[in-house]
């Protein structure tokens, strides 16, 4: 078995090239659950549903967020009435986060997801890291946010000084995946946000350690592909590179796949962990994510 840990855009990417390479039936994903919550009624777990549409080739891999060609009748129709949503859902998006609603007033999420996934014909495995709810805010310069007004309201502009997490106990069944598998791949995803919350679960790095962990770097250069990952790594004082998502990762990694622009940072890398494997790490065609997924599967 193979296990990914996932947020929710670099690591989906990744995603489509193992999916490509690896039997659906011998793969786990662990899904960050951090930022879930309730809007326009409805449960949102946006990382969840994306690595839900990427494995069952619904994605819309332009904006990593919703269904590929979906219509907004009922966004558009709910700002007409004058209760504009802050996130833009769509309608067949919609289908799926009332079906999650329903699903979660007699199941856990875990069992909720597993339902999902079954109708949506996804035969991995895929994971929320945890079945409890969890709360995070943004400490900025404009004062406490939450996550998504931080993203979307405020657009990831304030300077942020912190990021205050809950603590949450894993779903059944992730470190047991970790255990159970001879090769964890941490996805390409936002450090603090996707990757540390699972990390931070009860038992999951004692699992780490026991298992052959590779990384791909989520930053080139001193920034982050997409998204706020540099800030928010700035702000708890990591270094912007990979030097730093490396040393975030150390007392259980194994090898870091960095990008080739980053070539010069290998041996200070060495220094740090094990293996440093260099190679593009851009993944804009299905080629790129096909040749990445190879690479890191035939490490072991
Ligand atoms: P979020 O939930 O939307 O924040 O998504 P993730 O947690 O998956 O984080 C996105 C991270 O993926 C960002 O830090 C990006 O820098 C990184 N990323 C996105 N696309 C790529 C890519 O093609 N290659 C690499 N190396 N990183 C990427």
């Amino acid at each position: 078995m193979i296990t990914v840990l996932s947020g929710g855009t670099g690591t989906p990417k990744l995603l489509q090239g193992i999916k490509e390479i690896v039997n659906q039936d011998e793969l786990n994903i662990i899904v960050n659950t951090l930022e879930n919550d309730y809007f326009s009624g409805v449960y949102i777990s946006a990382d969840i549903d994306t690595v839900l549409y990427t494995m069952s080739d619904m994605i819309n891999d332009e904006l990593w967020y919703g269904v590929k060609g979906d219509t907004f009748v009922t966004n558009e129709k709910l700002a007409e009435l004058g209760t504009p949503e802050l996130l833009r859902i769509g309608d067949i998006d919609r289908a799926t986060k009332i079906q999650k609603t329903l699903l979660l007033q007699n199941n856990t999420l875990a069992e909720s997801v597993k339902i999902q996934a079954e109708h949506m014909g996804i035969h991995a495995n895929i994971l929320p890291m945890s079945n409890e709810d969890s709360e995070i805010t943004i400490v900025t310069d404009k004062g406490k946010l939450e996550f998504h007004d931080f993203l979307i309201k405020y657009q990831c502009r304030p300077e942020v000084t912190d990021i205050i997490t809950s603590k949450v106990n894993p779903a059944p069944g992730v470190v047991e995946a970790i255990e159970n598998s001879s090769m964890v791949i941490i996805g390409p995803s936002n450090p603090i946000t996707s990757i540390l919350p699972i990390i931070s679960l009860n038992g999951v790095i004692d699992a780490l350690k026991e298992t052959y962990v590779v990384a791909v770097s989520p930053i080139i250069g001193n920034d982050s592909v997409s998204g706020p990952a540099s800030k928010f790594m700035k702000a708890l004082n990591i270094p912007v590179s990979s030097v730093g998502v490396a040393s975030l990762y150390k007392d259980f990694l194994d090898n870091l796949v960095i990008d080739n622009k980053d070539e010069n940072l290998k041996e200070e890398i060495e220094n740090i962990i094990e293996n440093v494997t260099v190679t593009n790490t851009i993944m804009k065609t299905l080629d790129d994510k096909k040749n990445l997924s190879e690479l890191i599967i035939n490490i072991i």
